[in-house]
């Protein structure tokens, strides 16, 4: 399998901090860390699908 790069937390975006606590916080390789990244992925897709435009359709 293929690890897939993390995303970059986006900076002043509560969300992605909590991710980012909530994996420093959580032991590597287990199953509620793997969660996290999957939720963390998921924000990113839903709330950061457009990295490089700064605001975007509200
Ligand atoms: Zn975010």
């Amino acid at each position: 399998m293929t690890e897939l790069p993390a995303p970059q937390a986006v900076p002043g975006c509560p969300c992605c901090a909590e991710f980012s606590d909530r994996l420093a916080a959580t032991a590597p390789q287990t199953s509620a860390w793997s969660d996290v990244r999957v939720l963390r992925r998921r924000h990113h897709a839903a709330d950061h699908s457009s990295a490089t435009t700064t605001g975007g359709p509200t």
